[in-house]
């Protein structure tokens, strides 16, 4: 895969398309089993980049538990990517605002760069989910998956979506598990970034 020419824009869409890997997630914090993935999938699928896709509002997720702020956890995730040439934070979702269905996301990604060959990234819980979400036909047609496991989640995938699953560490972690430590006053340190850890504590995120 040829780098971009210098100075081009990620997605301008001038030169021979991109692998960019789509990586959606609510990073209520970012953590490991969130990036170790990402890393993971970017290098078995020779991806340029693995964009972390920060979602606006995580509509299957209103409800049920408080949501930190966008911005914040856009920072956070770019805090946790920082330095990492391959993983790059978007604040596509944020800026188109309402309610994130990543099939519209992709439509967006798409239009930008029709050349690009877009891998949807997923955890083994959301992808056996994937007929909930917003249009999962549409979603069928217009991107294929990457699928890692997780502990105690057997991959599964709905019908007629083209995927592979790539092999990653088993990290039994989880943004909700992070969050009752935070809110206990346990240490985040290891299974989160320091970066994000400085932010969500300066914060107070989860107290
Ligand atoms: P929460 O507990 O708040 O739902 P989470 O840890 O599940 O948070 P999400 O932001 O919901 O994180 O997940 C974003 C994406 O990352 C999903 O595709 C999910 O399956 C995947 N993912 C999250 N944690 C892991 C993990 N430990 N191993 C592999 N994939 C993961
Ligand atoms: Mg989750």
């Amino acid at each position: 895969h040829p780098p971009m020419a210098a100075g081009s824009a990620p997605g301008a869409g001038v030169g021979p398309g991109r692998r960019i890997g789509v990586f959606g997630g609510t990073f209520d914090p970012p953590h490991v089993g969130h990036l170790v993935p990402a890393l993971f999938v970017a290098e078995a699928l020779a991806l340029d980049v693995v964009l972390l896709v920060v979602a606006n509002v995580p509509w299957q997720k209103v409800g049920s538990r408080p949501i930190s702020p966008a911005r914040d956890r856009l920072d956070m995730v770019r805090a946790a990517v920082d330095g990492v040439d391959v993983l790059e934070a978007s604040d596509l979702e944020i800026r188109r605002g309402g309610d994130t269905f990543t099939v519209d996301t992709i439509a967006e990604l798409r239009s930008q760069g029709p050349d690009d060959d877009l891998v949807l990234i997923l955890g083994s819980d959301a992808a056996s989910g994937l007929d909930t979400w917003e249009r999962p036909d549409e979603l069928r047609r217009t991107c294929r998956l990457a699928v890692v496991e997780r502990p105690g989640e057997p991959v599964s995938v709905p019908d007629g979506f083209r995927h592979v699953t790539v092999p990653v560490p088993q990290l039994d972690v989880s943004s909700t598990a992070l969050r009752d430590r935070a809110a206990a006053g346990l240490s985040l340190r290891y299974l989160v970034p320091d970066g994000a850890v400085a932010i969500l504590e300066r914060r107070r995120l989860y107290r």
